[in-house]
């Protein structure tokens, strides 16, 4: 529960606040940009929101903190913005929201496949409202986990909903109820039109995961920087090889996805060739010696 008087500073006064405990995860950014800063190491907000359109967003963003550090004076807005979430981004992909502390605020997905499946893409933390909205969704065939950092509460939601969990056997001790250990770097089908492509780098076991949705959910491998408005990777938070992190962002040049769905960061949808474009770019600045983050 954040606290008015742990507030940061740079808040503007009114009904919405952040707090100091804010590990600066970037989400409330994300959900509500008219809102929310980045105030030097932690959010803040910039605005207090007016319109029914931006309160409903802040009210999200309460919901999808990690650190609950983002306190309201409209408990009944932030009850009634349960009903948005999962948020769905376009047809047959959803934004789970409900960020985990236990994965620094990563973004998890539904996404559902060919045979009408519904899979979780990584996961956020335990809510008995997206349970029930998962439910009426039609439960889950399986969780996909695209790295060792971002499994947060899979486990809890694998078992709720009798869903198996696929991870890469190179991080597969982070999950060690997987049912489905991925072996090796060759893509592999998960189910109809949707299709594992490992791609090392930012941990070993990470691999991103195409759905034939023109998607990719690339968890920390890449995502679309607002600061340089590009797409972007970082050496800063390359846990395993920056060099099989290059070698593996070559490896989605090829595919067909205008839309990308990350873990942490930005998302993007470069229709037209553009995915392409900006990949050919970024590989370009990973392959210096140093790359902006
Ligand atoms: S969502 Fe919460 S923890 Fe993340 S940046 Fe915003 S206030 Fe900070």
């Amino acid at each position: 529960m954040a606290t008015r008087d742990r507030a940061v500073h740079e808040n503007v006064p009114g009904s919405f606040f952040v707090d100091d405990t804010c590990i600066d995860c970037d989400t409330c950014r994300q959900v509500a940009p008219l809102t929310f800063i980045d105030a030097d190491g932690h959010s803040a907000v910039q605005v207090q929101p007016e319109d029914p359109t931006a309160l409903r967003a802040a009210a999200r963003a309460v919901l999808c903190c990690p650190t609950n550090s983002i306190g309201s004076a409209h408990p009944d807005v932030v009850k009634l913005a349960q009903g948005d979430l999962p948020e769905q981004i376009t047809d047959g992909v959803w934004y789970c929201g409900w960020t985990s502390r236990h994965s620094f605020g990563a973004s998890s997905y539904l996404v559902r496949a060919g045979d009408g499946d519904l899979w979780m893409v990584d996961a956020p933390r335990w809510a008995p409202s997206l349970v029930a909205a998962i439910e009426r969704l039609g439960g889950l065939a399986g969780i996909f986990l695209t790295h060792r950092d971002d499994v947060a509460d899979a486990p809890r939601y694998a078992e709720r909903f009798h869903a198996p969990l696929v991870i890469h056997a190179r991080d597969a001790d982070a999950a060690p109820t997987a049912a489905r250990v991925i072996t090796g770097d060759d893509a592999v089908t998960l189910a109809p039109g949707l299709t594992i492509i490992p791609v090392p780098g930012h941990t070993a076991g990470s691999q991103a995961l195409l759905s034939d949705r023109g998607v990719l959910f690339s968890g920390d491998h890449l995502w679309w920087s607002r600061r340089i408005g590009a797409l972007n990777a970082s050496r800063e938070v390359c846990w395993h090889s920056w060099e099989e992190q290059t070698a593996s962002m070559r490896r989605l040049r090829d595919l067909s996805f205008d839309r990308l769905l990350p873990g942490h960061g930005g998302r993007a949808y470069l229709p037209d060739g553009g995915m392409r474009q900006g990949l050919d770019a970024l590989i370009a600045r990973m392959q210096r010696p140093m790359v902006e983050s």
